[in-house]
């Protein structure tokens, strides 16, 4: 399972998120320290293509409203 890494837009609280390849539709994760979801997801431990277009794909289907 990829770890995504977040840091907090509201209080610059840095966290791991594990999540599931398989889950379509993963929530947008929380900060664990105040609770904001205005998290940004941080790139620093995979850097491989494969990798950043796997990301660029979930981030897109999470641009999109569900259905
Ligand atoms: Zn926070």
């Amino acid at each position: 399972m990829p770890i995504f890494e977040y840091q907090c837009q509201q209080c610059q609280h840095r966290f791991e998120v594990l999540q599931r390849v398989r889950q379509e539709t993963p929530s947008p994760p929380t900060c664990p320290r105040c609770g904001s979801q205005e998290v940004q997801r941080l790139i620093s431990r995979f850097h491989s293509n494969a990798w950043s277009t796997f990301l660029d794909r979930l981030e897109s289907s999470l641009d999109r409203p569900p259905v």
